[in-house]
């Protein structure tokens, strides 16, 4: 798909003279490939229509850098697509709210609705989960073992057999036990009938949600849009969340379920355990949907601000998969050097949302400082392993001393690593563009 959006723009980099037929025949091209993708064919064509409005060909024709005019575009309106206008009811903590998930079954309500509670609860919220699904045997049990994994509180029942009344029962139960998120996971079909959507309903009018939440797997296609439009027709769907997209699936299908439902996505789900589970962010899944990498923005980033004579080498341990502490270490020394840190990382998908907020960039820097100084000490074999078991509670806490910081705030600091190191090897065995070839879009 990359190659395919590539060789496209690489034509119309190479073409001499930019007329018509050349613009209209690298659309052709990323049409091809976002069809590919799943992405909605009026969607695509609307696109289309909109980008041949706005790139202006004696624009093109004057030399200026037509690829990069053409490749804008597209991102932008494929980023348009993805903002509905309007941000989702945010729950507020503290007071309770209800949350309601819907989607068929096998899309990942059960487990998006687990994630959801646990992100909340390590963020200081009380949630609660209340299995409203009796249509699938062993519904409850599933709901039951995530929960007591991650220790939150879960309301079901093996009997009954309404899932109005386990619902409202649930719903009441937690209000009285004071919980700010309550989170009502529902049943699903194999497929849309009526059945399911006169249930979705009746359960929401009983409970009154604050919030429905249209749970979709990444990997739906074209079908997507009849989907969501389906739910949202019965329940006020008010946000979108795509699971997962750690998958083959490139979620084109998403696209969809905001257009069908005017509603936002607001996480994804990446993988099955309780903790993948990220903030959705609008640039990097719309570079995944063009076959650009999560990375291939990063990697532009780095031809930029790392010294030339050190990018071979980090471009290498790039490829390998290997991230290291000191590899760390060295990356907050670039950030550092390079003044307006959000820019530069902002593209990325983890660093954005957790290490640097948008508009904190302030408090991100005082961390990767404090980070830094830790990381001071720390000895040579800890700063080279790529084994987070090697760092023990002995060794935490020598480093803590050492640097003058609280246990929590290392293990913060291994964390960060962690959750880096995971993206990192994402990158293992991808083909490096050299600087000047043409990183996909
Ligand atoms: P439900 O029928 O809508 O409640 O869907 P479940 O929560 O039971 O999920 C169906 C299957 O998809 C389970 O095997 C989950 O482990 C899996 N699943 C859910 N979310 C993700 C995800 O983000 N990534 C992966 N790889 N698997 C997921
Ligand atoms: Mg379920």
């Amino acid at each position: 798909l990359g190659g395919s959006i590539s060789r496209a723009l690489q034509q119309m980099s190479n073409a001499t003279i930019i007329d018509e037929k050349v613009l209209n025949e690298c659309l052709n091209e990323i049409t091809r490939a976002l069809l590919q993708a799943d992405v909605q064919f009026k969607l695509v064509r609307d696109m289309t229509t909109n980008i041949k409005k706005i790139v202006n060909l004696d624009d093109l024709a004057a030399g200026h850098n037509k690829r990069r005019i053409i490749q804008q575009a597209v991102f932008n309106e494929l980023c348009k697509i993805l903002d509905p206008g309007k941000p989702s009811f945010t729950p507020k903590k503290g007071k309770p709210s209800i949350v309601m998930f819907v989607g068929l079954q096998g899309s990942g309500k059960t487990t998006t609705c687990t994630k959801y509670a646990y992100y909340h609860q390590k963020k200081g919220w009380k949630p609660a989960l209340v299995c409203a699904d009796t249509f699938r045997a062993g519904a409850f049990d599933q709901l039951k073992q995530n929960a007591t994994k991650a220790k939150i509180p879960f309301y079901g029942s093996y009997t009954e057999s309404d899932p109005v009344k386990i619902a409202v029962d649930g719903v009441e139960t937690f209000k009285k036990e004071n919980c700010d998120l309550i989170l009502v996971d529902t049943s699903g079909r194999h497929k849309q009938e009526a059945a399911l959507f006169e249930e979705m309903r009746q359960v929401a009018e009983a409970t009154k949600p604050d919030l429905v939440i249209f749970v979709m797997d990444s990997s739906i296609g074209q079908a997507a849009f009849d989907q969501a439009q389906a739910f949202k027709q019965s329940v006020a769907v008010g946000a979108v969340i795509v699971t997962k997209m750690d998958g083959h699936a490139k979620g084109g299908g998403a696209l969809s379920a905001v257009a069908a439902t005017k509603s936002p996505i607001i996480f994804i789900g990446t993988g099955e355990h309780m903790d993948e589970f990220d903030v959705f962010d609008v640039k990097p899944f719309v570079s995944r949907l063009l076959g650009m990498g999560d990375w291939s923005g990063f990697m532009d980033k780095i031809h930029e601000v790392v010294p030339m004579d050190q990018q071979p080498e980090l471009l290498q341990k790039l490829s390998e998969g290997h991230f290291t502490l000191r590899i760390m270490y060295e990356q907050f020394q670039n950030i550092l050097k390079m003044g307006p840190i959000g820019q530069v990382f902002s593209m990325l998908p983890g660093f954005s949302a957790e290490l640097m907020p948008k508009g904190r960039e302030n408090e991100s820097q005082a961390k990767i400082k404090r980070y830094m100084t830790m990381m001071d000490s720390m000895t040579n074999e800890e700063l080279d392993t790529s084994n987070p078991k090697l760092m023990t509670d002995s060794r935490i806490m020598r480093i803590a001393r050492g640097s003058g910081h609280q246990v929590h705030e290392v293990m913060d600091m291994m964390e960060e690593y962690k959750r880096l190191a995971k993206m990192w090897s994402k990158m293992k065995g991808l083909k490096i563009p050299k600087k000047g070839e043409m990183s996909a879009l």
